[in-house]
């Protein structure tokens, strides 16, 4: 075992050792979390903010890009936002196996790929929606993602609108997931607040902290122990009580 395996496995008994003390603690996830079930994030050098494009995905993936642009917004969504075929890591099981024992009290992700639900976590709050959820934006009428990617139970629009999911009523179909630019919705903004400011302890993960107002939500925790697993260094490690600066794969195999 190298000296780095050893640190995070120390560091790891620390946070077990943590759990046990406090009884439970809130998981607060973003975009790194799920790298190790091949989606990328957004920022880490693998990611997609990294990748040649005339457009940055941050303006791809904004509300005026998607009206002003509906065709190429779909085409970068469908294609680098949407992983089907993606399974939960070792993460996000064992944090579904530490909600059953009742230790793992809720999952706050800025995620928008179910994957969490999938390893079986019940208590997930979806700080940016879902690919899962979509609906009209005439008429409000929910459609399955299948209606985004092949058109199912929907139509696909032409010309500028060509590849579009369409209702029926004419309307476009959104995925309910936020874009830069909307706001979050109220009732899981008010939820992780609750859940953060009673933790004894938070557990922060591959996520970069740079994405309001999901990052701000931070400042409202009042409990004992903060720990951060990232592979990079984010703004809050100075808050943090104990720092793991390496894959969320290898902390939580340790568990
Ligand atoms: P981000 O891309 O800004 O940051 C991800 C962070 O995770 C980076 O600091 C990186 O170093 C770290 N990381 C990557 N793999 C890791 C691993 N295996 N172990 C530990 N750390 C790891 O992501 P963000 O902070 O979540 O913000 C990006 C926004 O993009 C979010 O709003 C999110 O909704 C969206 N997004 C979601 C997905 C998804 O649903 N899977 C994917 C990409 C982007």
């Amino acid at each position: 075992m190298s000296d780095i395996d050893n640190v995070i496995k120390e560091k790891t008994l620390t946070l077990k050792k943590w759990i046990n003390e406090c009884g439970s603690f809130v998981f607060f996830g973003g975009a790194g979390v799920s790298t190790e079930s091949g989606i990328p994030d957004f920022r880490s050098a693998e990611g997609l903010y990294n990748e040649e494009s005339k457009v940055p995905p941050e303006k791809m993936v904004s509300h005026t890009f998607f009206k002003m642009h509906p065709k190429e917004f779909f085409d970068f969504y469908k294609n680098k936002m949407v992983y089907t075929d993606a399974k939960p890591s070792v993460t996000h099981m064992t944090l579904a196996r530490l909600e059953k024992e009742g230790k793992c009290k809720a999952v706050i992700t800025q995620n928008i790929d179910g994957l969490h639900q999938m390893a079986g976590s019940k208590n997930v709050l979806e700080l940016h929606g879902s690919i899962y959820r979509n609906y009209c934006i005439k008429c409000g009428r929910p459609y399955e993602l299948e209606a985004i990617l092949t058109g199912k139970g929907a139509r696909l629009g032409q010309g500028r609108f060509e590849g579009v999911p369409v209702c029926e009523c004419g309307g476009v179909i959104k995925p309910d997931v936020v874009l830069y630019e909307e706001s979050l919705d109220a009732s899981v903004i008010n939820e992780s607040v609750e859940l953060i400011s009673k933790t004894p302890l938070l557990i922060i993960g591959g996520t970069s902290l740079n994405v309001y107002p999901a990052a701000g939500l931070l400042n409202h925790f009042r409990g004992k122990y903060v720990a951060i697993i990232n592979k990079e260094p984010t703004p809050f490690d100075e808050k943090a009580d104990l720092l793991i600066q390496g894959a969320l794969g290898d902390v939580f195999s340790f568990f």
